[in-house]
């Protein structure tokens, strides 16, 4: 049986005092309501021990937002695999669009952002997905294929095994706009047959494959209800415990 996971991305959002109230809500709510996903958050860096020290019964996965590619050393900001395992993070988020858009991350770089993930016992959360103009081009399973292929295909199956799939079509992303849930389950099963053509038929029908793009209270039981959506990378609606308590509930009907 796939995971089915509800992952909250908080982006560059909340103050302290914020962020400690939204980990508290969310920590009382899956305490009172038992959810039938794993809900895991990906706050900012400087609040991961805060989430760190408040599950404590592991109530939440607490994840990065991003990893370095580097072990140690002069990289003014960044963050290790190894800083993150010794306050026993579960993971982090690799690839997200926003990493690509604005840091030119590629997919050579995710891939070895995962390897140093895997290495330390990390679960990384690849993101992929394609733009508005290869969607219009009829590119998407084409980019996402390969996309899929750069950084994952240099794994072995024991470690693929490991990763967490986000498909996040950038043109859903804090728009607003959803895509389908016939569109999102048509890519998450391309996903999952490019991955059997790899790994084999029994490593890519283990692999949870998310879907994130303005999920909301009011769409995710739809979309999570596709045969190949194991869940959701929720950005805009994780950050308001009514909201992502919703989204949360997408898996309980
Ligand atoms: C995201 O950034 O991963 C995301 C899915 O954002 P939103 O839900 O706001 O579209």
């Amino acid at each position: 049986m796939r995971k089915k996971i509800v992952a909250g991305n908080w982006k560059m959002n909340k103050d302290v005092i914020g962020a400690q109230q939204l980990m508290s809500d969310l920590l009382n709510y899956t305490r009172e309501n038992k959810p039938s996903c794993e809900v895991w958050i990906a706050p900012p860096a400087l609040y991961l021990m805060m989430a760190k020290d408040l599950y404590e019964n592991n109530e939440v996965g607490v994840f990065a937002q991003d990893i370095s590619i580097h072990d140690s050393g002069a990289y003014t900001g960044e963050i290790s695999a190894e800083m993150l395992e010794s306050i026993e993070a579960d993971g982090s988020i690799i690839g997200h669009s926003e990493r690509r858009q604005y840091h030119g991350e590629t997919d050579a770089l995710c891939f070895e952002k995962i390897k140093k993930a895997l290495a330390k016992n990390l679960t990384p959360i690849y993101c992929n997905g394609e733009t508005l103009e290869q969607r219009k081009a009829g590119k998407h399973l084409e980019v996402v294929q390969e996309q899929t292929e750069n950084a994952l295909f240099g794994l072995t199956a024991e470690e693929v095994k490991k990763v967490i799939i986000a498909y996040e079509p950038v043109w859903a992303i804090g728009t607003g706009e959803t895509a389908t849930p016939e569109q999102a389950q048509e890519i998450h099963a391309h996903i999952r047959k490019v991955l059997a053509s790899k790994f084999g038929e029994e490593v890519a029908q283990s692999i949870s494959i998310l879907y994130g793009g303005s999920v909301k209270p009011d769409n995710a039981k739809e979309i999570f209800s596709q045969k190949d959506i194991d869940g959701g990378l929720i950005g805009g609606a994780a950050l308001k415990i009514e909201d992502f308590s919703k989204v949360i509930e997408g898996f309980n009907a």
